[in-house]
């Protein structure tokens, strides 16, 4: 046990310093000018772990000024002086993975072997940037005007603010932070209320790693002044880009914020992932396909599967292959057995927006095949929801329209394709679709059919630092990831010369 935790855990922690409850500014480790900290929950039994420093506005903008600041030398260093230094720090990712994945587990209810997995995802897209820092180029463009010549050349934009969720609170804020820092800007980074140690933590490391201070700032706040602090980052004129990752109701608003001050967006919205199997695909596949999609993180990332179409011919036996994989699949019991493999929802208030999906599906006909909810919760803890099939789901319930974000899998049948198309397609989300055919025909119509930003055929999971990760509709704006990665913290400039 460390000395900042409430509470045991069955962990004991190879460096303690890595669990830290303070917030990083200008390259100093800091509590809230007011002294004020909020709590964090352990989700497996909902107790307290320990508090954090709670960041007001004037401190966020301090932290602005400190990145600002930072960026009049940051922005002058070699590509290959800031490429060994998302290296080290990649690699002390690495080498701390256990004490990462612990903080994962402690914070977010992830079980251990799972959370292990999640810091090995958020380490490669650091590498995956170190990389792309080398092939930063601009262009030589042929004039019209006589005696002119056109070059392009490529600068990291100043401040990049960025505001991540909590359902993966490493891999979010390297995916980010490690992009718009390997282009040469500095950022300032909120956490999410409910996981600031993964945030602080990965800090630790930077600093670790030689990162200059104020380069990389952390402002952890409370719910309460989530408002206050984000209105700051969008108002701000230092910040010239916010890169968002949460829902789509919080990004429209925050978009709308920052266009005051013109400034670039990325967003990375809420999902609607329509999985569809049709009558040709090897079911078994699909099951497994299914299972890793909709239930990996106990349903809570924005890829999950969320309207699931069976063609009606095999709908029947879909449901009972399903249920029979579930059984076998999943491991449950406490979230640091390295056997376990299945956790509890992040927080009471997703296991409520469950309940009201299920109700709304039980009162217009839907049937439920998993364990009594209650029964799992007296044995595995308050936040636990088991894996959930609704058979006779249709297309009037809740979930239709909104993101279920937990374990619950809707079968609903079709017909035809054309007649699948339309509803997966009819939503405003875009940002991942599935679908399982062993026609080759159909593997094309289909993929190119799909308004989506990605589109997994055979797969059940679409997400790897090497791919654009983005979506299309009200799923966002921008694409983080893939060799596009690093131009979207970068500024395209043309200088034209006369000769
Ligand atoms: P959320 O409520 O939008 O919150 C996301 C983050 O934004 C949190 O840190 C939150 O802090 C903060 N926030 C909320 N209101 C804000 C404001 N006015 N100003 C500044 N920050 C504000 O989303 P969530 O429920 O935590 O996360 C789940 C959602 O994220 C789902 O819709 C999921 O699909 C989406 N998501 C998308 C991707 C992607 O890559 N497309 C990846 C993961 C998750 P508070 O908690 O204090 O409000």
């Amino acid at each position: 046990m460390t000395g900042l935790l409430f509470k045991k855990i069955p962990y004991t922690f190879q460096d303690p310093s890595l669990l830290d409850n303070r917030a990083f500014v200008g390259g100093k480790w800091i509590n809230s000018i007011e002294r004020k900290a909020f709590p964090v929950y352990d989700p497996e039994d909902n107790q307290e772990i320990c508090k954090v420093a709670d960041l007001s506005r004037e401190d966020v903008r301090t932290a602005i000024d400190a990145a600002r600041s930072a960026f009049k030398s940051f922005k002058k260093t070699s590509h290959r002086d800031r490429r060994w230094m998302i290296r080290r720090w990649a690699d002390l990712l690495r080498a701390n993975k256990e004490d990462l994945a612990a903080i994962c587990t402690l914070e977010l209810g992830k079980p251990y072997t799972e959370s292990l997995a999640t810091v090995k995802y958020g380490t490669d897209f650091l590498y995956w940037f170190e990389g792309e820092i080398e092939r930063v180029y601009g262009e030589t463009i042929p004039a019209a005007r006589e005696n002119n010549r056109i070059f392009t050349i490529k600068e990291p934009q100043g401040v990049v603010a960025a505001i991540t969720p909590w359902n993966s609170p490493i891999a979010m804020v390297t995916r980010k932070v490690g992009a718009a820092i390997a282009a040469g800007n500095t950022v300032v980074c909120k956490p999410a209320p409910e996981t600031p140690l993964c945030a602080i933590a990965v800090a630790k490391l930077f600093e670790r790693s030689g990162g200059p201070p104020g380069v990389l700032n952390i402002v952890p706040c409370s719910a309460e002044n989530t408002a206050e602090v984000g209105a700051e980052l969008c108002s701000n004129k230092l910040v010239r880009h916010l890169s968002f990752t949460g829902s789509t109701a919080v990004g429209k608003h925050l978009n709308a914020e920052c266009a005051k001050s013109m400034k670039k967006t990325s967003m990375e919205l809420g999902g609607n992932a329509p999985f569809i199997v049709f009558e040709d695909a090897n079911i078994k596949r699909a099951v497994d396909g299914l299972i890793s999609s909709k239930f990996r993180s106990s349903g809570q990332t924005c890829v999950c599967a969320n309207r699931i179409f069976i063609q009606s011919s095999i709908i029947n036996t879909f449901a009972s292959v399903l249920e029979t994989r579930l059984a076998e699949t999943f491991t449950y019991g406490s979230v640091w057995d390295p056997k376990v493999n299945y956790g509890p929802l992040y927080s009471p208030k997703a296991f409520e927006k469950l309940t009201c999906q299920i109700q709304d599906a039980v009162s217009k006909g839907g049937k439920l095949l998993g364990k009594d909810v209650g029964e799992a919760q007296a044995h595995y803890g308050p936040n636990f929801y088991p894996p959930t099939i609704i058979t006779g789901a249709t297309t009037d319930m809740l979930f239709m329209k909104q993101e279920t974000f937990g374990p619950l899998a809707f079968l609903i049948p079709f017909q035809t394709e054309e007649e699948v198309i339309a509803l997966a397609n009819d939503t405003d989300a875009g940002l991942a679709s599935y679908f399982y055919t062993e026609d080759i025909g159909r593997l094309w119509r289909v993929s190119e059919a799909l308004e989506a930003g990605m589109i997994g055929v055979r797969v059940g999971l679409v997400s790897a630092c090497e791919q654009p990760f983005g979506g299309v509709k009200e799923s966002g704006i921008g694409r983080e990831g893939g060799s596009g990665a690093l131009d979207e913290y970068l500024i395209v400039k043309s200088i034209t010369v006369g000769l």
